[in-house]
């Protein structure tokens, strides 16, 4: 529904601010008329002041993360404390997706707080000297498994499409694969990690890069090194220096 005083009035200020702009006034002078028109608005309806081609996607990210707090779609709704939706910056240009919220993330309703998201932090912090708060983390399933067992493939069925929109609302530049369970979800393949890494792939033309699981490293230390390579690949993306050439063959390119 149009508002005709509304509508009026930002025709007039938009008129001020091109005759502003082409120079031809040094400030803005109201005439009594349009002072008044203004003054006599009442709240705009929001649809009217929604910025033109707004790329602020904080709020349908809200919206979604509504949606999923209420999603009984599959059987891990029974078991959850509270849905885990993301942590980070919804203008991220870097997104970690890893497999599902384990029993801290449960109680606290954030992805990555127990010791391998410790793990984590230190890789985004002392690895990539970004912070946490300036990317954003999320999982293939928003509910956790009991006692911490691997999500099953129709759980990933259900949840995937929450994990698809978190991605096209974000748009980041590099999205980063922790595990087997994102890689997969996320490439359409059935290939290991340890076959997936070391190479740039595309989800959807973003350049997305597979890495081992933090748990993973958890238990075996000797492979840090290895992340840490993959973590420097995405740093040269995301400062442009690289402009990665995906491998052929995954299914979503
Ligand atoms: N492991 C995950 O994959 N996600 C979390 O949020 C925590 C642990
Ligand atoms: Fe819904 Fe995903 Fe939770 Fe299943 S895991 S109930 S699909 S939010």
């Amino acid at each position: 529904m149009t508002n005709p005083t509304y509508e009026q009035a930002l025709r007039e200020a938009a008129d001020l601010v091109r005759a502003v702009s082409d120079q031809r006034r040094g400030t803005i002078e109201l005439s009594a008329q349009t002072a008044e028109l203004l003054q006599s608005i009442d709240a705009p309806p929001s649809a009217a002041v929604a910025s033109p081609a707004s790329s602020d996607s904080a709020p349908s990210l809200e919206a979604l993360a509504e949606e999923v707090a209420a999603c009984t779609k599959c059987a891990l709704c029974k078991g959850r404390t509270q849905t885990v939706f993301s942590d980070g910056s919804p203008n991220a240009d870097l997104v970690f997706v890893g497999e599902a919220p384990g029993e801290n993330e449960d109680k606290q309703g954030v992805p990555f707080v127990g010791k391998a998201g410790a793990l984590l932090t230190d890789i985004i912090e002392k690895g990539m000297k970004l912070r946490r708060e300036d990317v954003y983390i999320c999982n293939v399933v928003k509910c956790r498994p009991e006692n911490n067992r691997d999500p099953l493939p129709e759980e990933k069925a259900a949840c995937e499409p929450y994990l698809v929109r978190q991605l096209e609302l974000i748009q980041p530049k590099v999205i980063c694969a922790l595990g087997g369970h994102a890689s997969k979800t996320l490439l359409k393949t059935e290939e290991s990690t340890g076959r997936l890494r070391g190479q740039w792939h595309s989800y959807h033309g973003i350049p997305l890069r597979v890495t081992y699981h933090p748990a993973y490293l958890l238990r075996s230390p000797n492979e840090k090194g290895k992340v840490w390579k993959d973590v420097q690949e995405v740093m040269k993306v995301l400062s442009g220096e690289v402009t990665p050439q995906p491998s052929g063959q995954d299914s979503s390119a």
